[in-house]
């Protein structure tokens, strides 16, 4: 239900139930006073009526016993008895006619002897009449009778009569019958006054049947009188009651008439006359329905000025409300552009005002919110199209895959990826052949402690800084143990796989047993090693045995023969240098080069080494200017390291200088004191910018190098990166083209302690 019609309804029957009930209650009060008052009317009209009837029986008592207590009348009248005469009888009508004079009321009088015979009348036309059989002397010469009423036969008109007997001394003489006008009765019962328009009093009185036989005219029935009975049955009608004797009230009486009446009855007992004061109920309930018909006037009005009133106060409630719903409406149908305009400053105001700010808010909530699902709209768009991409190409990668798969379980290098953590994810068959471990014994282990054979730390150390801090892909070469417990050499290259923030997922290792490839390398070396040191001996034979010719120990040699010789001699001297590089490479690949380590003073060694090479520095008139640095301690190495070092780079400086050129020798300690740097510089030929790369590579020489001096054999450099490799220190350069270079080389003071000859230092 809507709430106006609720309201509606609901003020409707808080205002109109107690309303109509109200009504009601006022109604019937109104009508049991108004019967009340109607019946203490009654009774008060009925108690009058019946007091005036016993006045005037009173009255007729009066004139009766006035006249039968006449004396001279009643000693006339026994003279009469005794002896009839005409003057008696003048004399009795004379007094008859004096009386009726006295006597207003009286009409005739009639004076009967005790056989019923009229001896005296007034008028005097009754004389002689017998009238022994009528009631009125049947009952007169009994006893006094004021309630007698005839019909005149021939005019219908009602006669009254009172009747009672003429007693002297005590002798009954005959009976008086006095006609009187009715007038006083009819006056009485003829009186409405206070009756309204259909109220009468009735006088009636039992019949020989005990039926109520009315005594005079009614209001309805003027011919009522003495003729119109009810029947003793009809106890309903309220004369019946009366005649009873009874003095009561009758609310819902029917009258003769057959008309609902109120009635009241009284009785008087001397007559038997029962006396009825009535008035119809259709009159009496007149003011009543006058009242209900102002209530009911009043009522409809009260409904209809009410109805019209709650009518505005709801529409004025519902109102804003109806506006709010169908806002409501338009809003749930998605138009956020609605504002309701606040018509009044109550609640519904202001619950207008929250609305329209619920309204903002669930707009910008809205902006939001589509802002939002536009965005996330676009995503999962995005990631449809992704994973339609996705979909598409997982088949393929998954075919990819185990093509992969079968390519990595194929190769001859053995794959391992592990986590971050070095726990074997996966490997392939190569992995099971080289360490004797199975894919499933493998997966779930840390490699490390699989085939992990001891390495240095710092070995350990530098691959997980290049692998883990550096993110980037370490090579190496290393030592494992297989499952069997035999150590194995490995060529080593582990990269970390990245995601897309830039963190390790995994680690491939990708290793190849290298072990035969250096047991080779060693027997080529062992070879190589073995080799120069026959050839060195006859060599020196024969540089020896020149030299002595070219001494002229065997003679004296003609030009020719000396030019020869000196051929020969060069050539012998520049093949024991090769065969001394090569036994030196030899020995540092061997691990024999530092077999004998002591504490070295490195500027001692410099100056030895310089010691050495300073004729051929004087030879070109270069100048040597040596710096050595104060503070730099003894090293632990073998003394030909640092012999070879400076050998090397001063007679490269020499040799790669032109004369008068010059050359620099300069030893000093690293910022962090855990260095010692040697500085070998020149002002020489410089070396070209795109043969930089190759100069630590075995017998590279750059061609300028190779025209200045023949003899050089491509082994000098090569030897010092594997010596500084093995040491863990460094070599480098800075050259310019003929500008000159300079060689620097780091040892760490720390680290030149002896080692496992058999570690190779990383290359990452
Ligand atoms: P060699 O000196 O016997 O040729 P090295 O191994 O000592 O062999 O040197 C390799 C090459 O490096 C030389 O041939 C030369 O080309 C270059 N080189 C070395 N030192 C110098 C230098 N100080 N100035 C210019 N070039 C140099």
């Amino acid at each position: 239900m809507k709430i106006r019609n609720k309201i509606l309804v609901y003020f409707l029957v808080v205002l109109l139930v107690p309303t109509f009930v109200l009504s009601f209650f006022l109604v019937r009060n109104s009508q049991i006073s108004l019967e009340n008052q109607i019946i203490d009317k009654l009774q008060a009209v009925a108690q009058i009526q019946k007091n005036r009837l016993q006045s005037l029986l009173s009255e007729k008592e009066d004139i009766l016993t006035l006249f039968t207590s006449r004396i001279f009348l009643k000693g006339d009248i026994r003279k009469y008895n005794e002896k009839p005469t005409p003057e008696l009888q003048e004399r009795m009508n004379a007094s008859l006619a004096e009386a009726k004079v006295n006597t207003a009321s009286i009409d005739a009088i009639i004076v009967a002897n005790t056989k019923g015979v009229v001896i005296a009348s007034f008028p005097a036309s009754f004389i002689g009449t017998d009238i022994s059989g009528d009631e009125l002397f049947t009952k007169g010469i009994k006893k006094n009778d004021v309630s007698l009423f005839k019909k005149d036969t021939t005019t219908g008109i009602m006669d009254e009569y009172l009747t009672g007997p003429l007693v002297l001394n005590g002798e009954i003489l005959g009976a008086v019958i006095l006609e009187i006008n009715p007038s006083n009765i009819l006056n009485v019962s003829g009186d409405y006054t206070g009756l309204g328009k259909t109220g009468e009093t009735l006088i009636a009185k039992k019949d020989d049947n005990g039926d109520a036989l009315f005594l005079t005219p009614t209001r309805f029935d003027k011919k009522a009188a003495l003729l119109r009975t009810v029947s003793k049955d009809q106890t309903n009608v309220p004369s019946v009651h009366a005649v009873n004797g009874e003095e009561i009230i009758l609310s819902n009486a029917v009258d003769y008439r057959g008309v609902s009446v109120i009635a009241v009855t009284r009785f008087i007992p001397s007559t038997g006359w029962g006396i009825v004061v009535k008035m119809d109920k259709d009159e009496a309930s007149v003011p009543l329905k006058n009242i209900m018909l102002m209530t009911i006037v009043v009522l409809i009005f009260v409904v209809f000025l009410s109805g019209f009133v709650l009518w505005f106060f709801s529409n004025s409630f519902s109102g804003p409300i109806k506006k709010l719903t169908a806002l409501t409406k338009k809003i749930a149908g998605g138009d956020l552009s609605q504002r309701i305009v606040p018509s009044s400053h109550d609640e519904i105001g202001e619950l207008a005002q929250s609305f329209n700010t619920m309204i903002e808010g669930i707009k910008e909530a809205r902006s939001h919110v589509d802002e939002k699902v536009r965005v996330q709209t676009a995503d999962i768009l995005a990631k449809e199209q992704e994973l339609e991409q996705s979909a598409k190409t997982s088949a393929d990668l998954a075919k990819d895959l185990a093509k992969f798969k079968l390519a990595a379980d194929n190769v001859s290098d053995q794959i391992v990826i592990t986590d971050p953590e070095g726990v074997v994810l996966y490997g392939n068959k190569m992995m099971e052949k080289i360490t004797g471990y199975s894919v499933e014994e493998a997966i779930g282990k840390k490699a490390g402690a699989l085939w992990k054979h001891p390495m240095p730390k710092e070995y350990y150390e530098e691959m997980w800084r290049v692998i883990k801090t550096e993110k980037k892909t370490f090579r190496g070469q290393l030592q494992n143990r297989r499952k069997n417990g035999v150590v194995y050499e490995a060529d080593v290259s582990i990269s970390p796989v990245l995601d897309a923030d830039n963190n390790i997922i995994f680690y491939v290792s990708i290793e190849r047993d290298i072990t035969k490839e250096k047991e080779v390398d060693r027997a080529k070396t062992e070879f190589v090693s073995l080799s120069s040191h026959q050839l060195r001996t006859p060599i020196s034979a024969i540089n020896w045995n020149t030299e002595m010719l070219l001494n002229g120990d065997a003679g004296e040699m003609n030009e020719k023969q000396v030019r020869f010789l000196k051929e020969i001699y060069s050539s012998s001297r520049r093949m024991i240098a090769l065969i001394n590089a090569f036994l030196d490479v030899s020995r540092v690949e061997i691990g024999t080069f530092s077999g004998d380590p002591k504490l070295v003073n490195v500027n001692e060694a410099a100056q030895d080494i310089l010691r050495e090479i300073h004729p051929m520095i004087e030879k070109k008139k270069q100048h040597l200017t040596e710096n050595y640095g104060a503070n730099i301690p003894t090293i632990f190495t073998d003394i030909k390291t640092i012999h070879a070092i400076f050998q090397n780079l001063v007679s490269n400086a020499v040799k790669y200088t032109k004369e008068g050129g010059d050359i620099g020798v300069k030893t000093s300690l690293s910022a962090d004191g855990k260095d010692v740097i040697i500085e070998v510089s020149d002002n020489g030929i410089g070396i070209p910018n795109d043969q930089k790369h190759q100069i630590f590579e075995k017998f590279f020489r750059t061609e300028v190098a190779r025209e200045i001096d023949t003899d050089g054999t491509g082994l000098g450099l090569y030897l010092l990166k594997l010596i500084t490799d093995k040491v863990g220190g460094t070599i480098t350069f800075n050259s310019e083209l003929n500008k000159g270079t300079a060689f620097f080389i780091t040892l760490p003071i720390e680290g030149l302690t002896p080692k496992d000859e058999k570690s190779l230092k990383p290359t990452a």
